[in-house]
């Protein structure tokens, strides 16, 4: 069987209910295979950053999981679809956003998934929640990810 690993998962929504939406994207979380939901942060309202729209409501939750990083990406792009997720174009709203933050201590290069997600340490509605869940957390490749804090503190965001 292959090792338990830590991963993170950033969720967010902006269109339809979002906050319900996050809410039952988690629960969904609860339900995969090889998975268990271990912690979850507050929930969050930013404002669209790269995204064009309503404000976001954001979450982060750290799964254990034995599920290989490319089998947790296809899981969490089939919940996606699931609650009706388009792409009509870059960065439009999205009814949810599932990114795979963070896996081990792993980083990750492929055409489908880059681990640590590329973005996170420029988001405050990823490193807030993340680090919520673990204050001393470290992003492989970039150190602890507290430090990324001070550049994103001009990003509006709010604890719900
Ligand atoms: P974004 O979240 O950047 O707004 P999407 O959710 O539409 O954009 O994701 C676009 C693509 O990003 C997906 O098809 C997926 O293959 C790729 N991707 C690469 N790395 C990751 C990751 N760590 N988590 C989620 N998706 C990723
Ligand atoms: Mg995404």
């Amino acid at each position: 069987m292959p090792a338990q690993v830590t991963t993170y998962v950033g969720l967010g929504a902006n269109l339809g209910d979002a906050r319900n939406q996050v809410l039952r994207a988690i629960a969904q979380l609860q339900t995969l295979p090889d998975t268990n939901l271990s912690a979850r942060s507050s929930l969050f309202r930013s404002a669209p950053i790269d995204a064009s729209g309503d404000d976001f409501i954001n979450a982060v939750v750290q799964l254990k999981t034995r599920l290989p990083a490319a089998e947790l990406l296809l899981a969490l792009q089939a919940i996606e679809h699931d609650f009706g997720r388009l792409r009509p174009y870059p960065n439009a709203p999205r009814t949810l956003d599932l990114d795979l933050l963070l896996y081990g201590n792993q980083t990750i290069a492929s055409t489908t998934l880059q681990v640590p997600h590329p973005r996170m340490t420029q988001r405050a509605f990823v490193l807030i929640p993340l680090l919520q869940i673990d204050p001393l957390i470290q992003i492989p490749g970039h150190g602890a990810a507290h430090q990324f804090l001070p550049a994103v503190a001009d990003q509006v965001i709010q604890r719900i």
